[in-house]
This record gives structure tokens, C-alpha cells and sequence, in this order.
């Protein structure tokens, strides 16, 4: 690809441009007569294209009909788009009219200037495209065009809007009708707020996002959609520990609730596993077993992951191992094999009864979660509580009860085959956004990056050692 300068009006001008990203750099009713260069404070270069507007009849008519006497010139800088590293900004003066018969004044208007911003249309355009890839984040498009990352902020909000607000301000409609939804809250960035989420289970995009966790996002949602949309609707998949459920059937008696494996496994991992383990360390403790209870301790992430998750870990780490080999850093007889986390894992199960009987309820619900057939699915179920019952323990007794007490949407899932990939999905993007720092403080602008974010097929995921190799 070759680029030429072409030196109309001096200004630069390439032929051809990458497919992607536009970069026009003509201006419209712009003259250049000279350029200059200074240096930002950022140390980079920033040409100065200094020049005329010009001027047209119709601009000085005034809405009384006289036509407006030229007042004065201030003068106006506009930021422009980047060439290379360097910065560009175009500096000229623009008219003020004034008119004799009604007193009004108003300025020349320039076609070119972004509406709100001191940025050339160019520029806005250049960065909307830029945050449009999905590529960079907004101290990075702050970095590329030299712009502040609240001017960047300003310019993503606005274009998040117009792709997903209607012009009365509310959300856009869902694209499609949706077969199964899914329904979940997530802490907002002070921990102590909540907003709630409602997906397209099969496309995975959120279509609605509120503030609280009450009934009324439900009820909200269902106004925003419709009752002929939610006619499509045969299965809402939420947490158990949630009022959606109600709300859901109250509006619309058709739609049947399924608790999904997501939720299950969470909700025995907070409220049964760790709940043991606390109490297997207490009581090791007191019967003087320093070093068990130290272990087990340590052992939360081991106990609360599946046995995948443990074993994916282990093939990692052991993948570093050759390359730390490989690299000659270490000498291989210098390193002592530590044991796995499967291994571990195995360890502690092997040597606690209790521990043991989670793990077998664990692999249980993973088994029942498998099933197509909600007979079949009931059966494994009733299996794992009168695990929970035969057990006696006070947590594996109420987990019991949970089960007992949703039974009928947990087997429904045999039937509503929902799989727990797209909560998890959205559930990770939020973490993601929130430590770039999305969250804070502005939630209209989280919760349009998470609209927008579940509407993307893939999100790069940067490994920080990029730039290090
Ligand atoms: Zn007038």
C-alpha cells in the first residue's frame, strides 16, 4: 500500500487508507495557508494547519430576515486527526455577526467541528472508529489521538447511545424474540449497590440493565418488551435466592422457571463448602491438628473449583515448568516437584470423610445437570438428597432442603437445556470492565459498555507480558 502526498492547500492527504479506519483529512470550507509546529506538553510534535473559513451569504441572514454586519474575529483551535506520532490541530478565525435591526448575534458556523467538542469532525469520527474495534481502551485511545480520557469517555458515551438508546432515551428493543432468558444481579463498584441484568440466553446479548434487584426490573422489562414479545418466552433461568421468580410468573404464567447449574454449584459453594471447611478448621483447631487445619486453610480455591478447573491448572503449570526448563534459568535438578492442585485436591478428600461427601455431591450435580430427561434428572437429584440427609451435617441438611424446596425448576432444566456459559460470560465481562475501571463512577456508562460488550462475538483479552517479549 503506498501513500502520496498530495499538497492541495498544503494539507496532507493520503490516497488510500487501511479499510478500517477512514482517516478524510480535508476540511471542508477550510483554506490552508501556513503551518506551523509546536510541541505539546507531552513532548509530542503538533502541527498547527493555520488558515481561513470560508464565508457564505446565507451564513449572515438573520432569523428576522436583515442581513448581519461582521462584529469581530476570534480566533478558534481545533484538535485534529494524529500523522504518526505527531499531533495536528487547525487554528483560524471565524466571523461574529451582529444585526442591526434585532441586536442578535450569532458566529460563523463551521461544518467541520464536532458538535459539543473543540475536535474536528475527523477527529470525533477517528476516535469513534478507534473505540469501535473494541481494540483499545480509553486511556489508550486517550494515548493514540492525544486526547483527555474524559473527552474520549464523553465521545464513547455518545456513541454507545446512539447505538443503543432510541431518542426518548430508553433502551432499544431486543433485536429478536428470545426463547430463554436469564435474569442476575451484580454488585455495582462500591460493593454495596446492585444492578440486574436480563439476557437472551442463546445470544448471550443483555437486554435490559437497571439499577436494584427488586421485582420491579422485571416488571420495567416487560413494559419495555411487550406482552406479545414475551409470549416467546418459554423458560427464565435465575438464582434461586431471588424475587424474579415470582415476578416473572405473576406477569407471565406461562414462563417456566429454571435453575441453572451456574447458580446451583455457586450456591453450594458459599453457603455448603466453605461453610464446612470453616467448621473442619475450627474443629481441627481445638483437637490440636495445627497443621490440617492450616491446610485446609489454604484449600478454598481447591475445594470450591471443579475437578476441570484443578486439572486445566495443573497441565498449565506444568507447561511453565518446561519453558522455565527450556529457558535454562533454572537448572532442573534446583527445582522440588510440588504437588498438584488435583493432587491436593485428592489429598484432602482422601482424608476427610466429610470433605469427601462434598465432593461426591458435587460430581452428582454435575451428572444431574447432564440429563435431557427431567424423570431421569429427578432421580439423580432425589439421589443427592438423601446424600445430604444420610450425611447429617447441618450445612449438607439444608442444602437438602434447597434442593427439595426448587425441585421442580431444577429438573426442568433437563427439558430447558440452558447452558450456564453465557451467565458466567456476562458475569466475567463485568469483572473485566470493572477492574479497567468502567464502573466508577458513572453507572449509565458501565452499563452501556456491558450492552455493548455482550453484543460483541469476542473480546480481546490482552496478556500483559505482550510487549515484554
Ligand atoms: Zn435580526
Amino acid at each position: 500500500m503506498d501513500y502520496t502526498r498530495i499538497d492541495a492547500n498544503g494539507q496532507l492527504a493520503f490516497t488510500q487508507s487501511f479499510d478500517f479506519l477512514m482517516i478524510p483529512s480535508f476540511l471542508h470550507g477550510f483554506q490552508n495557508n501556513a503551518t506551523s509546529t509546536k510541541t505539546a506538553k507531552s513532548g509530542r510534535t503538533v502541527f498547527c494547519f493555520e488558515g481561513m473559513l470560508d464565508t457564505f451569504e446565507e451564513d449572515r441572514v438573520c432569523s428576522c430576515g436583515a442581513k448581519m454586519h461582521i462584529n469581530d474575529h476570534p480566533e478558534i483551535t481545533l484538535r485534529h486527526l494524529p500523522f504518526g506520532s505527531s499531533l495536528s490541530c487547525v487554528h483560524f478565525e471565524r466571523n461574529r455577526y451582529v444585526c442591526p435591526r434585532c441586536g442578535k448575534t450569532k458566529l460563523q458556523p463551521i461544518c467541520f467541528k464536532a458538535p459539543g467538542h473543540m475536535i474536528t469532525a475527523e477527529l470525533y469520527q477517528y476516535v469513534c472508529d478507534l473505540l469501535a474495534t473494541n481494540t483499545y481502551n480509553n486511556k489508550e485511545v486517550a494515548e493514540l489521538t492525544g486526547l483527555g480520557q474524559n473527552t474520549v469517555k464523553t465521545i464513547d458515551r455518545g456513541r454507545l447511545r446512539g447505538l443503543y438508546r432510541t431518542k426518548d432515551g430508553s433502551l432499544i428493543k431486543p433485536e429478536k424474540p428470545a426463547k430463554f432468558l436469564g435474569i442476575d444481579e451484580f454488585k455495582l463498584h462500591n460493593g454495596y449497590r446492585y444492578a440486574t441484568h436480563i439476557i437472551d440466553m442463546e445470544t448471550g446479548h443483555i437486554l435490559w440493565i437497571a439499577g436494584g434487584k427488586k421485582k420491579q426490573v422485571v416488571y420495567d422489562f416487560i413494559e419495555h418488551v411487550g406482552l406479545e414479545w414475551m409470549s416467546h418466552v418459554e423458560a427464565v433461568a435465575c438464582d434461586m435466592n431471588s424475587d424474579f421468580q415470582e415476578a416473572f410468573e405473576e406477569k407471565c404464567p406461562h414462563i417456566q422457571t429454571v435453575f441453572d447449574y451456574f447458580h446451583i454449584v455457586k450456591n453450594f459453594n458459599d453457603k455448603v463448602v466453605s461453610e464446612v471447611r470453616k467448621d473442619e478448621q475450627r474443629r481441627l483447631i481445638q483437637e490440636g491438628d495445627l497443621e490440617a487445619a492450616k491446610a485446609l486453610k489454604k484449600a478454598r480455591y481447591i475445594l470450591t473449583s471443579s475437578r476441570t478447573t484443578l486439572q486445566e491448572k495443573d497441565a498449565q503449570a506444568a507447561q511453565e515448568h518446561v519453558i522455565h526448563k527450556g529457558s535454562d534459568l533454572f537448572k532442573t535438578q534446583d527445582i522440588v516437584r510440588k504437588p498438584g492442585q488435583e493432587e491436593r485436591y485428592d489429598k484432602l478428600i482422601g482424608e476427610n470423610k466429610l470433605l469427601f461427601t462434598l465432593d461426591l455431591v458435587k460430581e452428582k450435580l454435575t451428572l444431574a445437570y447432564k440429563q435431557t430427561d427431567e424423570c431421569l434428572m429427578a432421580q439423580e437429584v432425589i439421589g443427592i438428597i438423601d446424600i445430604c440427609q444420610a450425611a447429617g451435617n447441618r450445612h449438607l441438611l439444608w442444602f437438602g432442603r434447597f434442593l427439595e424446596n426448587h425441585f421442580e425448576g431444577i429438573i426442568a432444566h433437563a427439558t430447558y437445556h440452558i447452558s450456564a456459559g453465557k451467565i458466567e460470560g456476562i458475569n466475567n465481562k463485568i469483572k473485566t470492565l470493572r477492574r479497567q475501571g468502567y464502573g466508577y463512577p458513572d453507572d449509565e456508562y458501565f452499563f452501556l459498555k456491558l450492552f455493548d460488550m455482550s453484543r460483541r462475538s469476542y473480546v480481546r483479552n490482552v496478556p500483559s507480558h505482550r510487549f515484554c517479549d
